[in-house]
């Protein structure tokens, strides 16, 4: 089986209004952060026509990559979904 139907078996839970992950402002990205539009695996992150780097949260997986990349430097607050939202994985 695919990794792809695989990963289309999981479904998400928007908690609409509550983003779990935020990019600070910036005027222009920092490398980690321009990084995540290239390395997140739900294509989650994407360059504005203004050059800014914006984030939408539904479909994240919960994979940590941004929040190592980019919490400690301060160009993205994570945190987990409250309970019931976000990813809910299928197992098996
Ligand atoms: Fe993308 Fe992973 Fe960050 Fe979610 S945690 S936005 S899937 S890099």
């Amino acid at each position: 089986e695919r990794i792809e139907d695989k990963l289309y078996q999981n479904r998400y839970l928007v908690d609409a209004g509550r983003p779990h992950i935020t990019v600070r402002p910036h005027r222009s990205p920092s490398l980690n952060l321009l990084a995540l539009t290239r390395v997140c695996p739900a294509k989650c992150y994407e360059l504005n026509e203004t050059g800014q780097v914006d984030v939408t949260a539904d479909g994240c997986m919960e994979c940590g990559t941004c929040r190592v990349l980019c919490e400690v430097n301060g160009d993205v607050e994570w945190s987990y979904p409250r309970g019931g939202f976000g990813v809910l994985f299928k197992f098996g």
